[in-house]
C-alpha cells in the first residue's frame, strides 16, 4: 500500500486540529480546520477530534488515521503524555473508534510527517531520513534502513524535552530548561519579541541628541548555564579556569577549538540537508496519518481497533 484510499485523517496539534478525507488516489477531497480547545480540558479536545473526523466521513471511508504530538503508544492507540495538549493516558483511538464505528489508528505526528515525506516527499527513495518539525513543540521522525523508528518505548525522536539548562525556563511538560522551552515556535516568538522591541527602541532612541548607549536585552533565566549530563547535547567540557561569558583568568576569551572532523562533517551534510518548508507542507502529518492507517489495515485488518 503506497497511497491512502478513502481514508479520513486527523492531525491533532497544539493549536489547530487539521482533518482531511483522502480519495482513492491519495488526493485530499475535503479538508477541515478547527482550533484545539486545550483550555477546555481533555474531554473537549477528544470531542473536537471525533467531531473533525465525523464531519468528513462518507460511505466508503475506512479507516480513520490520527496523529498527535507527545509520547504516543501506537500499538495501544493511547496518548501517554502530551504536554501541549494537556492529555495523559488518553485512549484516543478507542474513544474515536467507538464514536465513528470505524477502525482507528494513532501515530506520532512527526513520525507521520516523516512517513509521508519518505513515501511522497523529500525522502522518496531514501533508506535513511531524519525529519525535524518545529511547531508548538519540537520532535523528529527517523527512518533508518527503510523503516520508521519508534524506539523501545515509542519515544524515538521526542528530543524536545531533554533538559539543557539547569533552572532554565519552565516547559509545558513541567520540567525546566527543556530544548523545546527555547526552540519551539512559541518560544522563539516569545523570545524574539523583546529583542525586536528593543531594536526599535534603539533606532528611535539613537536619533535623539545626547543619547546614551543602551544595554542589550537580557536573555532568559539560565540561558548561560548549560546542564551537564545531558548526552549528546552536552556543552564542551569546561577548563578549571572557566569564567562566565567564556573568559579565562586573564579575562580573555579563549580561542574556539574546532573539532578536526567538523569541516568534513559539515561538507558531508550540506548537500543532504534541506531547511525550510517540507515539500508536502504543513499537511505532511495529515497525509502520514492516512498512510499509517491504510498500511495498518492492509497489514492486519483485524488488529486495527
Ligand atoms: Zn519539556
Amino acid at each position: 500500500m503506497t497511497r491512502p484510499a478513502h481514508v479520513v485523517a486527523v492531525d491533532l496539534g497544539g493549536t489547530t486540529i487539521k482533518a482531511a478525507r483522502y480519495g482513492a488516489h491519495g488526493i485530499a477531497e475535503e479538508t477541515l480546520r478547527l482550533p484545539t480547545p486545550v483550555p477546555k480540558g481533555p474531554d473537549a479536545v477528544t470531542a473536537a477530534v471525533i467531531k473533525a473526523a465525523t464531519v468528513l466521513i462518507r460511505p466508503g471511508v475506512r479507516p480513520v488515521g490520527r496523529c498527535a504530538p507527545g509520547l504516543i503508544d501506537t500499538d495501544a492507540g493511547i496518548i501517554r503524555f502530551a504536554s501541549n495538549l494537556g492529555l495523559r493516558d488518553t485512549p484516543l483511538a478507542a474513544a474515536a473508534a467507538d464514536a465513528v464505528r470505524l477502525p482507528v489508528t494513532l501515530e506520532h505526528d512527526v513520525r507521520a510527517a516523516c512517513l509521508a515525506e519518505r513515501q511522497h516527499g523529500l525522502g522518496a527513495g531514501l533508506s535513511d531520513l531524519l525529519v525535524v518539525v518545529l511547531g508548538t513543540g519540537l520532535a523528529a521522525g527517523i527512518v533508518s534502513n527503510g523503516r520508521l523508528t519508534r524506539g523501545g518505548t515509542g519515544t524515538a525522536g521526542e528530543f524536545g524535552h531533554i533538559p539543557v539548562h539547569a533552572d532554565g525556563e519552565l516547559c509545558a511538560c513541567g520540567q525546566r530548561g527543556c530544548v523545546e522551552a527555547y526552540t519551539a515556535a512559541g518560544a522563539l516568538v516569545r523570545r524574539y519579541r523583546p529583542h525586536r522591541q528593543q531594536r526599535g527602541h534603539r533606532r528611535r532612541h539613537h536619533r535623539e541628541p545626547g543619547h546614551r548607549p543602551c544595554r542589550r536585552p537580557r536573555l532568559g533565566r539560565g540561558d548561560r548555564r548549560p546542564r551537564p549530563g545531558t548526552g549528546h547535547l552536552d556543552p564542551p567540557a569546561r577548563s578549571p579556569t572557566h569564567r562566565p561569558g567564556g573568559r579565562n583568568d586573564s579575562g580573555r576569551r579563549p580561542p574556539r577549538r574546532a573539532c578536526p572532523q567538523e569541516p568534513a562533517t559539515r561538507a558531508g551534510l550540506a548537500d543532504r540537508t534541506s531547511r525550510g518548508d517540507l515539500p508536502l507542507g504543513a499537511d505532511a502529518g495529515l497525509l502520514g496519518a492516512a498512510l499509517h492507517a491504510a498500511t495498518a489495515m492492509d497489514a492486519a485488518p483485524a488488529k486495527v481497533s
